[in-house]
């Protein structure tokens, strides 16, 4: 019998690290979550991949880098994923913007004229790029069926205790999301960032725009294939998971303002997530537990940018002696 390994969570985070070990062979994996992965907070993500509201560092970057290249090659192996490669401009409002994130990928500035016309005389600049961007509803079901057809049992439970699993597992890895410092007990310095989006039907709208520099809140139009994903807020503290009219109303005008065709468009569902927010990524073994613990939290706004960069990580702690 090989190691047994508890994965408490299944939104994208645990997801990728089951399907990781589970690839890697040699493990008995079980994946404990209180919450389907369409119930999660991943559900609600754009999910664009893009750096927003986490850690950046060497460590990290290293992380987008592998994740950038698992979510193309998925793009491109299996269509089914839900996953496709988006052209889409990138917004600058600062003087200075932070564009370290185009030693990752290929990026040009975009002319003045390609700009929305609201923002035309402002100042903004734009990068224009082709990154992954994931249709949650059919990637993260994917996902669970590639950890299935591997022999991964899904077992939908609270855990309360991460210790007291041992006995049934030799380690656990708590990918439990805003959750995850409270679930071990030992890290009070995980925040929520409410976010809150709104979809419509898609008039024909085939390249996403991020704003998330916007004076007036956080501005994105991105295309899945189910509809268009119209968002955000950034409410560090924020728990309520109600979407919230007045909220929407703003969503909906900073959108139109971005791309005049998303006004008016039958609204098809409304969402709200809790972003894991944290100084810090905590990938990392947590010592002094009754069976081996590895912590994988705290990506803000970047867990589907993350993933699988967190995941290749993990596995390399668990092989760890
Ligand atoms: C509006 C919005 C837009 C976003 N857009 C993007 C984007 O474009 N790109 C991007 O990369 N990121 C985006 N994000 C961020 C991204 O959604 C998160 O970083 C990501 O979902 C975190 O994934 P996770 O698996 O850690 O947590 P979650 O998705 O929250 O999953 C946590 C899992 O842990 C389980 N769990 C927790 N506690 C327990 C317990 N005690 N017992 C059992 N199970 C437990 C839950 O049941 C759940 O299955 C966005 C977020 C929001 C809210």
């Amino acid at each position: 019998m090989g190691e047994r390994v508890a994965v408490i969570g299944a939104g994208v985070i645990g997801l990728s690290v089951a399907l990781e070990l589970a690839e890697r062979g040699g493990r008995e994996i079980a994946v404990l979550h209180d919450q389907d992965p369409l119930e999660s907070t991943s559900a609600v993500a754009g999910a664009v991949w893009f750096p927003y509201a986490a850690e950046r560092s060497a460590v990290v970057d290293a992380m987008l880098g592998s994740t950038l290249e698992r979510c193309t090659g998925i793009a491109a192996e299996h269509l089914e994923a839900g996953i496709d490669l988006r052209t889409g401009v990138i917004v600058e409002r600062s003087p200075q913007p932070d564009r370290s994130w185009t030693a990752l990928v290929r990026a040009t500035e975009v002319d003045a004229a390609e700009l929305p016309a609201t923002l035309r005389g402002t100042g903004a600049t734009g990068m224009r790029t082709t990154v992954p961007l994931a249709t949650m509803s059919l990637y993260l079901p994917w996902l669970r069926r590639r950890c299935e057809a591997l022999g991964v049992r899904f077992e939908r439970r609270a855990v309360d205790d991460v210790d007291a699993l041992a006995g049934d597992f030799d380690a656990a890895i708590v990918a439990a999301g805003a959750r995850g410092g409270t679930l071990l007990g030992d890290d009070a310095s995980v925040v929520p960032i409410r976010g809150q989006v709104v979809r419509v039907e898609d008039p024909g709208v085939t390249e996403f725009i991020v704003d998330d520099e916007n004076p007036a809140g956080l501005a994105y139009v991105l295309p899945r294939r189910d509809c268009l994903v119209l968002g955000g807020t950034h409410e560090p503290g924020a728990t309520s998971l109600e979407p919230d009219p007045a909220i929407e109303a703003g969503i909906l005008e900073r959108c139109a303002a971005l791309v005049p065709a998303v006004a008016g468009q039958r609204i098809l569902s409304r969402a709200v997530g809790l972003r894991p927010g944290r100084e810090r990524l905590r990938v990392e073994e947590v010592a002094g537990r009754a069976l081996r613990v590895v912590a994988a939290y705290g990506h803000g706004g970047s867990g589907m940018t993350l993933s699988w960069g967190t995941a290749e990580r993990v596995a390399a702690l668990l092989a760890e002696q």
